[in-house]
């Protein structure tokens, strides 16, 4: 086995593990970078990426069908498969263009092929062995499903969706979850009839109840049907559709069956135990600064329990490459990650929910205000509804943002900045909104929790 030497390897060219080499890099080491597949990982080639360009895609195709409503006479003839594919695939090869020549001009020696930690200071790929005085495990995750689910044919992941040359009549997704909502949206809005089966009591559970009922309101507008709090119990499929059964005894017919039932780490066979890393089902035990249980080895992304989201992954990374140098970083702290799920109407938070402040600071230390999109000018024109939701402790700082409306993504950067410095209203109310713009509504609701509500009571 010929040897390789590196200051630094990583394993896994994600968003976790290509952010941790180019940072490496950018700081003076030696970086070799393992990927099996593409640089850039699921993030760029089947995930946010391509399923964003989809999004867009049913943007327009929503905007062509209701344009007459804005005095603007177009109509929708048809969702071409091969263009919107070409469309969304040459959005990805373009990033993945520009990623793969930052890379190399960064001096990154990429390595293609699947490697297995020998040791941890070792990684084998085929007969190569890469070794470096730390290693960076970045193998990411990939689709799950449920037990005795099989998938095959059309019982489908996330990954199969983004390959279909076809836009389906009915479609069944089994998961009411941020992968499950964008694709049920996306489809609906190429015309298909969307159900979407969900075993808790809302559809995106994680977030605050009000934009999950928000959200629902919306679907329902919308004639997405979802089944709230019932459980799948099995699916059978024949040449022309899937027949799936849920536990109260309810059928749901569709052409497909999008098993969106959250992801799973790809840690299994990889050497991973062998060396020594200590894992907790199947994902990588870290401390806060991403240490895994063996001296010198670090890990990043999905495969660290918490949030699955690329920018998280990519903080990570950033932040173990400078731990490594000594620059002591500031520790990635989950809670104030920003969250966005692109589907129509879009939902994005920061922080904690109000169910979860009530928790942490008591019911009677926090003060929650929402402000209807309703009364937001620019919300008015795009003809969107939803609601902005500012969670403070009282006398004290803000400490969750939540957002429902179309583009309510791009605000989630103020509430993030509100959020993540402790802000209180009172401090940031005095900050000019620019007018007429939807950030104007989170301008609002601080205002009136600073006591001075304008165009609220
Ligand atoms: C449909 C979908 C939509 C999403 N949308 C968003 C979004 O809008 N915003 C957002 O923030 N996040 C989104 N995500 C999540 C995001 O893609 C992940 O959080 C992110 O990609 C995780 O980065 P990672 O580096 O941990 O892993 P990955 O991106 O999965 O990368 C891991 C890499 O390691 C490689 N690898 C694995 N094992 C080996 C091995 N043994 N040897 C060599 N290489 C190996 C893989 O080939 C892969 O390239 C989405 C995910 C999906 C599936």
């Amino acid at each position: 086995m010929a040897e390789h030497p590196f200051d630094l390897v990583v394993l896994g060219g994600g968003s976790g593990g290509y952010a941790a080499a180019l940072r490496a890099a950018e700081l003076g080491s030696r970086v070799a970078l393992i990927e099996k597949d593409k640089v850039g990982g699921t993030c760029l080639h089947r995930g946010c990426i391509p399923t964003k360009a989809m999004l867009h895609a049913a943007e327009v195709a929503d905007s062509a069908r209701t344009a007459e409503k804005f005095g603007v006479l177009a109509s929708l003839e048809a969702v071409d498969p091969e263009l919107l594919a070409r469309y969304r695939d040459g959005v990805v090869a373009k990033k993945f263009k520009g990623l793969e020549g930052l890379v190399r001009a960064r001096g990154i020696t990429v390595v293609h092929g699947e490697g297995t930690l020998l040791s941890s200071t070792s990684v084998a790929v085929g007969d190569e062995v890469y070794t470096g005085a730390n290693l960076v495990l970045a193998t990411g995750s990939a689709s799950r499903s449920l037990p005795g689910l099989e998938l095959g044919g059309r019982v489908i992941t996330s990954d199969d969706a983004l390959k279909l040359d076809w836009i389906p009549n009915r479609v069944a997704v089994l998961g009411g979850g941020v992968i499950g909502v964008e694709f049920a949206s996306l489809w609906r809005s190429f015309g298909a009839e969307v159900t979407i089966i969900e075993a808790l009591p809302h559809l995106v559970p994680n977030e605050d109840e009000t934009i999950s009922k928000g959200l629902e309101r919306a679907f329902r507008r919308r004639e997405i049907d979802f089944r709230l709090g019932v459980r799948f119990q099995g699916v059978t499929q024949t040449d022309d559709g899937v027949t799936v059964s849920l536990e109260n005894g309810d059928r749901v017919e569709a052409d497909l069956l999008l098993v969106a039932v959250g992801r799973g780490p790809v840690t299994d066979g990889l050497g991973f135990e062998e060396a020594g890393v200590e894992l907790d089902r199947g994902f990588v035990v870290t401390d806060a600064r991403l240490r895994a249980s063996v001296a010198g080895v670090y890990a990043v992304g999905d495969i660290v329990p918490g949030l699955q989201l690329a920018h998280r992954g990519f903080q990570q990374g950033v932040f173990v490459a400078e731990e490594i140098a000594g620059l002591n970083p500031v520790v990635v702290d989950d809670a104030l990650v920003p969250r966005v799920t692109y589907c129509d109407p879009e939902v994005a938070s920061v922080g904690l929910s109000e169910a979860k402040a009530a928790q942490v600071h008591g019911a009677d230390a926090i003060t929650a205000y929402e402000y209807s999109l309703a009364g937001n000018g620019k919300s008015e024109i795009l003809g969107t509804n939803g609601v902005v939701k500012v969670v403070r402790v009282n006398d004290g700082p803000v400490v969750g943002i939540h957002l429902l409306g179309a583009r309510v993504g791009e605000l989630i950067g103020e509430a993030q900045l509100v959020v993540g410095w402790d802000a209180h209203p009172e401090d940031v109310a005095p900050l000019v909104h620019a007018h007429p713009t939807q950030n104007e509504a989170l301008g609002e609701a601080l205002l009136k929790l600073a006591g001075k509500p304008l165009h609220a009571l």
